[in-house]
């Protein structure tokens, strides 16, 4: 018999009107012969309600007693909802946490999931009763109460989707699925029948804010399908699975993070251990970096840019000053202004040209680009933010996103071609090894025989970076990284890229042509460098990827030229002679994640 996991969201259940209706569809479902499972956040803001009570009682509340009162939320609607399905006339039973046997860490409020047993609430479904557990909730072994973080019933819904093998998750939310883009930004954007685990990932960490991310990166780990639906009509939403929606689409989403502010560090000495210092600085605030970007330094001195979020400016600049001295930095600039465009896509890896179709949209619509980082699968642009909605909107057009690509699917069709049954006993296999919520590393990938070209003085306007890309596309090179950064000294930016060894001569004749063309100061190049890559599952939520990378790069004196960073990947590319050595301590360092 086939088992759904149903989830409603705190506007799901928002009055008494919503209880009832969220019981009714679980009920119709048990109708329609599966077994269900309802996983049940607070009523409407009943959780910033109840955050709002302990700031008025306690100017810090302890930890413990702050979750000890928001899983509160969950514990009324649970009950409710149990109640709504009485009294509609069939069986159902609520759970805490606690009850549904969900053993965490004990990390209040950020607790992450360490084991659930399902024993219970399979007899309780053997018995014909709809389980309704609480979502966000769970215990540690002392039996505290703990929660996951905001947001965290989609958490609690997919966990219990992979160790119950359900046939499938279902959102059930205020929106009616994944959209190309914010529909309340571009009333323009299209909704999907499909969206791959990756691209949502990359999307959720860009602000698309219909999932959290952790659940996303669980229902990749256990192969759980998703489905986002609307808890208000019966149409079908979007299907989150590993395939993507159209096999030929370059790009399948683009967002906007509006509130960015970029910071760079001027002139730091170009050797090993610098990275460490400054990223390591800002991560002892608990501040997240966001585009990294370090130029490919000029007579020993490179310049490091990065964003973070426009709140944590200040506290930023204060983290990074105390760190000016020691780094024998010449200063430090910012811009609080800026906005992030990103594109989104799977196709993206295998295609030409992507990026400058990006920055041709760009150009067109007069958007200047101030900073660019790239990963395999994520472009994104850092734009004046009064371009923003501008901006966006130029590149949901530019790649046509509001429009069905001719190939795509729907998930009946992916399914029917693929073997999506997942393998119950390979989850829970893994669970016994309490790796639930562990950080997995997927990859590290070593790509030798690369090359770098790098052009110094860019003019900071318009349209060079579309033109720069256009030309190189039309010489038929494959660009793989490119990163644009400040260039502090001079005014300008500098633009590098990589690209196979074996394409640096034409890539050279070009790049001399463009910087004649726009008056750039200079091109450099080299050989012989290697991209290493380290991929995963859980690298947002595992901040300590980045951290552990450099610090093993710079232990070795291996000095990193170029960076990107992503959701899936942290990119570095280094000299190829230290390849070995660099991949053999991260194979070390990462043995336990590795998998
Ligand atoms: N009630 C919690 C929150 O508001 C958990 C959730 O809704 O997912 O963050
Ligand atoms: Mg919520």
């Amino acid at each position: 018999m086939s088992l759904i996991v149903q989830k409603f969201g705190g506007t799901s259940v928002a009055d008494t009107e919503k209880i009832r209706a969220a019981a009714r569809r679980a009920i119709r479902a048990q109708q329609q012969g599966h077994r269900v499972v309802m996983v049940v956040s607070a009523m409407g803001k009943q959780t910033d309600v109840l955050l709002e009570l302990a700031a008025g009682v306690c100017e810090r509340p302890p930890a413990r007693e702050m979750d000890m009162l928001l899983s509160t939320g969950e514990q009324t609607s649970v009950a409710l909802v149990a109640m709504a399905i009485h009294d509609l006339g069939a069986k159902a039973i609520s759970l805490t946490g606690g009850q549904i046997g969900m053993k965490t860490d004990n990390s209040f409020s950020k607790a992450r999931i360490r084991s659930i047993d399902t024993v219970r609430i399979e007899r309780l479904l053997d018995e014909g009763n709809i389980v309704v557990a609480a979502g966000f909730q769970g215990i540690d072994d002392d039996l505290n109460i703990t929660t996951l973080g905001r947001g965290g019933s989609d958490t609690t819904a997919v966990a219990l989707a992979a160790v119950l093998g359900a046939d499938a998750c279902e959102i059930n939310t205020d929106v009616d699925g994944v959209y190309t883009t914010d529909p309340r930004i571009l009333p323009e954007a299209r909704r999907v029948d499909v969206i791959s685990y990756d691209e949502m990932l990359e999307l959720a960490s860009l602000g698309a804010g219909v999932m959290h991310s952790r659940s996303i990166e669980f229902a990749k780990k256990f192969s759980v399908p998703i489905h986002v639906r609307s808890s208000f009509g019966d149409r079908d939403g979007t299907m989150i699975v590993a395939q993507a929606e159209s096999e030929s689409a370059a790009v399948s989403g683009a967002a906007l993070t509006k509130d960015e502010a970029r910071v760079t560090v001027l002139g730091v000495p170009d050797v090993p251990g610098i990275s460490r210092t400054i990223f390591a600085a800002i991560a002892a605030q608990k501040i997240a970096v966001d585009m990294v970007v370090q130029n490919v330094g000029e007579e020993g001195k490179a310049d490091v840019s990065f964003t973070v979020a426009g709140n944590e400016l200040a506290s930023t600049l204060a983290a990074v000053q105390s760190i000016v001295d020691q780094v024998g930095a010449s200063g430090v600039t910012h811009d609080s202004k800026v906005s992030k465009v990103s594109v989104v896509g799977l196709g993206m890896a295998k295609q030409k040209a992507v990026a400058a179709k990006m920055f041709r949209a760009l150009a067109d619509a007069g958007v200047n680009i101030h900073m660019i980082t790239t990963s395999e699968i994520k472009i994104s642009a850092l734009v004046p933010r009064d371009q923003a909605t501008q901006a966006l909107r130029a590149v949901h057009e530019g790649f046509a996103l509001h429009e069905r690509p001719a190939d795509a699917k729907t998930w009946n069709e992916i399914k029917a071609e693929t073997n999506v049954e997942a393998d119950v006993n390979d989850v829970v296999s893994r669970l016994q090894n309490d790796a639930l919520e562990a950080l997995t590393l997927t990859d590290i990938a070593v790509v030798g025989g690369q090359a770098r070209v790098t052009l110094d003085g860019v003019p900071d306007r318009v349209g060079v970076a579309a033109d720069m890309f256009d030309e190189i596309g039309r010489a038929g090179i494959f660009v793989d990284m490119i990163v644009q950064g400040y260039d502090g000294e001079h005014g300008s930016t500098s633009v590098s890229f990589t690209i196979d060894e074996a394409e640096l001569e034409d890539a050279l004749k070009v790049a001399k042509e463009i910087c004649d063309k726009h008056a750039m100061r200079n091109v450099r190049s080299a050989k012989g460098i290697t991209k290493l890559s380290v991929s995963g599952i859980g690298l947002r939520s595992h901040t300590q990827v980045g951290t552990v990378l450099f610090d093993q790069l710079a232990t070795a004196d291996i000095n990193v030229e170029m960076i990107a960073t992503s959701e899936l990947q942290v990119n570095v590319v280094i000299d190829s002679t230290k390849a070995n050595q660099a991949t053999e301590r991260l194979k070390t360092a990462f043995a336990d994640a590795l998998s």
